[in-house]
């Protein structure tokens, strides 16, 4: 059979596509892209004649049998979504675990992820984060899995359009409180780069006067150790706190 390769494209910045992208891009049979105009884009600039196929969350299903029957024909086919890493809150990860079933050889690309390149340069524990992608669009929704991220001790991670960024900072205002540190990072890669930082409060009070403009990543401080439920007593919890001192 041949070979599903996994292709991360830039996030905003084209010098971000690596030489290896390029060139797996150049050599396989076929490009499975979210959007087939953007993506006609990139491989215009990087003078690639190689033939596309949509592929998207509104004809996944339909794609999957037309896709492994190319792969199971000996095609090697890259996927790319229109920015950043296939399946990371892009399409992509049904193709993957097909491709497991069936055997066929998934090759992954290191690459360009915004919420990575977010986290690193937001000052916050980057070890242990949890990446949450998009919160749900029902407000009952977003109340709900916020509530649960407000409880998790690792540092969060959330995608956010400009249209609900402001919706989404009271929402988490709601579910953290006003202390939070947060770093919205925005235009990563781009000319008009910029990183917000500061308390839940500082950033809501921000946006009351400045109207959000580009894609965020938001990052949520990790709800502070202290304030955890504690859910051993507390007579063990020094006993293993000693025991690590020793
Ligand atoms: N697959 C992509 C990745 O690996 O990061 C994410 C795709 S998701 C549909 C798009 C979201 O990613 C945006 O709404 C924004 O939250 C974030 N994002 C993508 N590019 C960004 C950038 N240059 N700066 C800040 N956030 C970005």
């Amino acid at each position: 059979s041949g070979s599903l390769f996994l292709v991360p494209t830039p996030i905003g910045n084209l010098q971000d596509m690596s030489p290896r992208a390029v060139a797996t891009l150049n050599e396989v049979d076929l490009i499975a892209a979210e959007d087939t105009r953007n993506t006609q884009k990139l491989l215009n600039h990087f003078q690639i004649k190689t033939k596309q196929l949509s592929f998207h969350e509104h004809n996944t299903q339909q794609r999957l049998p037309e896709l492994l029957q190319k792969l199971q024909a000996g095609l090697n086919i890259a996927q790319v979504s229109d920015a950043g890493m296939p399946s990371i809150s892009d399409p992509g990860q049904e193709l993957v675990a097909l491709c497991i079933e069936k055997q066929i050889p998934v090759i992954p690309l290191p690459g360009p992820n915004a919420a990575l390149t977010a986290l690193i340069a937001s000052g916050l524990l980057p070890q242990p984060f949890y990446f949450y992608g998009f919160l749900p669009r029902k407000s009952s929704a977003v109340r709900q899995e916020l509530a649960k991220l407000a409880e998790l001790t690792a540092t969060f991670i959330l995608y956010e359009s400009p249209y609900r960024i402001k919706k989404t900072l009271q929402a988490l205002q709601n579910a953290v409180g006003d202390q939070r540190q947060v770093v919205l990072a925005r235009e990563l890669t781009k000319v008009h780069e910029a990183f917000l930082r500061g308390s839940v409060a500082q950033v809501q009070e921000y946006f009351s006067q400045h109207e959000p403009r580009g894609e965020y990543v938001i990052i949520v401080q990790a709800k502070p150790a202290a304030l955890v439920n504690m859910t051993i007593t507390d007579e063990k919890l020094v006993d293993l706190v000693t025991k690590q001192i020793k």
